[in-house]
């Protein structure tokens, strides 16, 4: 079969390997769609400090059964997604049902497996999630990231009255605020520095939108939710510039969440969070829960995918897939790849 190896940062091998042969708990799925994550284009500039090349990427994918192991209850052509946080089920952490907190996480795609830019890939049979028939394969690559936007809008305390701001209209941008919008928030606005990345949120019912590189965003926020600002932001870029705007225009008492990955330690502004008695959290991941809630929300049609996917290569263009993932930045939400 062949797969997509990074091979060092900016370079890919398309290279002709065996396929995996699944274990007991393991299954093989033959991979449809699999889309590129922005932590997929962190590893790809060489700038994860744990995931280094030579790697396969992918893990938000749908495909079918090729094969199950021994014993596992699953069947060959199945329509599938892979829920791809392998915990390691014993840790406070997932006793607690929180596996995405797991220290000894492996994850398919980044830690431990292969991932999805190949033509077969190996994944723990006890990932496996059905992909409903109302729902075609490229949805379902798009579920992954839908889960990570329904985890962190779950969040939202008081959802019904909660103003809320997004800072970042890249595909979890555009989703924590379809999501927090489908929840019912009071009212939803989203800011990112590219157009094209806003006329997306505008296409998909966020009409509240702010280039923020072009207008004063702080009048635009007051403006939006009232002098005190919004009860919730969530900073999905995590730039130094975006987590102060997060603290300096959230209401005192709210909430703020970075859902964005730094690259490395930022500045943030104490003293505003001190005063305004703001609260700062991380959201990471999401739990199996959070997939079949993503997966409830698109067959309802209250969170939208499609206008996110702005271009699909095969495989042997996976070069060429994720320079377009950076160089059309302003076009490019989601890239796939059908291997
Ligand atoms: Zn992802
Ligand atoms: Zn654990």
């Amino acid at each position: 079969m062949r797969q997509g190896l990074l091979v060092a940062p900016h370079s890919f091998a398309v290279r002709e390997t065996d396929r995996p042969i699944p274990g007991p708990d393991e299954v093989v799925v033959a991979v449809d769609t699999a889309g590129i994550c922005g932590s997929d284009l962190h590893i790809y500039h060489g700038e994860n400090p744990v995931i280094r090349p030579p790697v396969v990427m992918g893990h938000e994918f749908s495909g079918s059964i090729a094969a199950a192991g021994p014993g596992v209850d699953a069947q060959p052509g199945q329509r599938v997604i892979i829920y791809p946080l392998v915990a390691c089920g014993k840790c406070v952490y997932c006793q607690a049902g929180q596996p995405n907190r797991c220290p000894d996480m492996r994850f398919v795609g980044a830690i431990g497996y292969d991932g999805a830019f190949a033509e077969y890939v190996l994944a723990p049979s006890a990932g496996v999630m059905a992909l409903p028939d109302a729902l075609s394969f490229g949805d379902g690559a798009m579920i992954e990231p839908v889960a990570f936007a329904t985890h962190a809008a779950g969040k939202i305390p008081d959802v019904a009255r909660a103003g809320v701001l997004v800072l970042g209209a890249g595909t979890i941008g555009n989703l924590v605020a379809q999501v927090a919008k489908a929840y019912g928030a009071r009212h939803v606005g989203i800011t990112d520095v590219l157009d094209g990345k806003l006329r997306t949120a505008r296409a998909v019912g966020i009409e509240a939108t702010c280039n923020s590189a072009k207008e004063d965003v702080e009048a635009w926020v007051k403006e939006q939710f009232g002098p005190a600002g919004p009860e919730v932001t969530f900073d999905c870029v995590a730039l130094a510039t975006t987590v102060k705007q997060a603290v300096r225009l959230t209401r005192r008492g709210g909430n703020v969440f970075l859902v964005g990955v730094p690259t490395g330690e930022l500045p943030v502004p104490l003293v505003e969070l001190l005063i305004g008695e703001t609260s700062l959290s991380g959201v990471y991941c999401y739990v199996p829960g959070d997939f079949h809630e993503a997966i409830r929300l698109v067959l309802a049609g209250k969170v939208h995918t499609r206008p996110l996917v702005s271009a699909t290569f095969g495989l042997d263009e996976i070069g060429e897939a994720f320079a377009y993932a950076v160089d059309r930045k302003n076009e490019a939400i989601k890239v796939a790849i059908r291997p």
